[in-house]
């Protein structure tokens, strides 16, 4: 049995609670009937009849803890117990804006019955300061959301691009996209400030479509470049846009519209996105090797980690994360770990990108673990377009 999930039987006429009572708990039915009422000059009106996946007394458990009714079991009943603590920790993972509008619905709600009941409208106890913090965090992401709209429609987001060269050689292979967001100001805004709100509303896809076109001309304008080989870039993709019908004609348009060879353009996605949705990862799979395009799994390492799945799936690389590097100097484990990674990729038919290369001995250890890629401060930081262009061109 679930934590915080018990059952609870009532023979017929029990009362479970009462107008008045402390609760805190909240209540499905899963056989019987329960009747909602309340005492008014004596006589009682009853509110709701419920029956079986009827849930009811939540409203308690998120406000006051007072019920605004009394429930009784019209027959014998059996009832599945939703506890204070279990509903807590369901609201403590929901997004900050719907936790906000939920409470807010309810004491809006709680103070509707009160008046039907000729009390007070407004609830008279004190916001606890956990609520507060919610509001703040939903106001800021609600301002947040409708900034990052502007931003979108005014072109205030640029895409940077992170060189990723060949360990050996030090030449540029390409690069990875990164998001940022120029303010009023004039100032950078990480992707860590805004790449969540963008997730949480559906500004990722919009976002989405704007990053590959945007990725897919600066491809073009290095192509225009006299360069041995054509260089790559990788998008990051977020879980959100897989669910976009328009995600691949958007990427299959922009390989056409701007003359790309499409191994030019990479998708890189999470781990959990693969463990996700077997069902739709596979699709997507599917459809980027219709067209051509490598997928990478990004931060290899930090979730699952399971390798089960990498022989199920076409995947063409894994981007080794940065926590893998930070350790290489220090802990002879961390390189063994690396260097079984490297070599289960190649087995696989698939090739090895590190991630967070700060020093010079970091990017020789992984060099000789078999590593064909890397990517960090040590190289390069993401650039604006036209320093990348220089770059490649010296
Ligand atoms: P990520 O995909 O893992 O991107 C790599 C991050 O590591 C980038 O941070 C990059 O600037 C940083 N980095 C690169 N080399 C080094 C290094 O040597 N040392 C250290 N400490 N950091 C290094 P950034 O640009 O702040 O992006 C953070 C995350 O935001 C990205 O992690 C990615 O998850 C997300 N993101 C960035 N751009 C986009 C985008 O266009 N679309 C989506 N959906 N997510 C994005
Ligand atoms: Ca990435
Ligand atoms: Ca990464």
């Amino acid at each position: 049995m679930t934590a915080g999930l018990n059952r609870r039987r009532l023979t017929a006429g029990e009362v479970l609670f009462q107008t008045g009572d402390s609760g805190q708990e909240a209540y499905l039915i899963e056989s019987g009937a329960i009747e909602i009422f309340q005492q008014r000059d004596g006589s009682e009106i009853s509110i709701a009849r419920l029956g079986r996946d009827d849930l009811f007394g939540e409203m308690a458990l998120v406000g006051d803890h007072t019920r605004t009714a009394s429930a009784r079991a019209d027959i014998p009943t059996e009832l599945l117990v939703i506890t204070h603590e279990l509903l807590s920790d369901q609201m403590r993972r929901a997004p900050p804006v719907l936790r906000h509008l939920l409470r807010v619905t309810m004491a809006r709600s709680r103070d509707s019955l009160r008046q039907l009941d000729g009390g007070p409208t407004r609830t008279e106890t004190p916001t606890p300061e956990f609520e507060h913090i919610d509001r703040d965090l939903a106001v800021r992401r609600l301002r947040t959301e409708h900034n990052l709209r502007d931003a979108l429609r005014d072109q205030a987001l640029e895409l940077h691009y992170q060189p990723i060269v060949e360990i050996n050689s030090t030449r540029i292979a390409g690069f990875e996209s990164l998001i940022r967001w120029r303010s009023n100001d004039g100032q950078l805004i990480p992707p860590s400030e805004f790449v969540d709100v963008a997730e949480d509303s559906d500004l990722i896809v919009e976002i989405g479509h704007w990053i590959i076109d945007t990725a897919a001309a600066a491809l073009q304008r290095m192509n225009q470049l006299p360069l041995p080989e054509r260089p790559f870039c990788s998008i990051n993709l977020s879980p959100r846009q897989f669910s976009d019908p328009l995600l691949f004609p958007a990427i299959r348009d922009a390989l056409q519209r701007y003359q790309l060879v499409p191994s030019q353009l990479r998708l890189e996605i999470t781990e959990s996105m693969v463990l996700g949705d077997m069902a739709a990862t596979q699709a997507l799979l599917h459809q980027c090797r219709a067209l051509g395009c490598p997928l990478l799994v990004d931060d290899f390492g930090t979730g699952y980690s399971s390798l089960s799945y990498l022989h199920q799936l076409p995947v063409d690389a894994i981007k080794l994360d940065r926590s893998f590097i930070t350790e290489i100097t220090e802990n002879a484990r961390a390189t063994v770990i690396v260097r079984a990674l490297a070599l289960l990729a190649t087995d696989l038919g698939m090739y090895t990108v590190v991630e967070g290369i700060e020093s010079e001995e970091q990017a020789q250890i992984c060099g000789a673990q078999g590593i064909r890629y890397a990517q960090g401060y040590h190289f390069a930081r993401p650039m604006p377009l036209d320093q990348a262009l220089d770059k490649l061109r010296t």
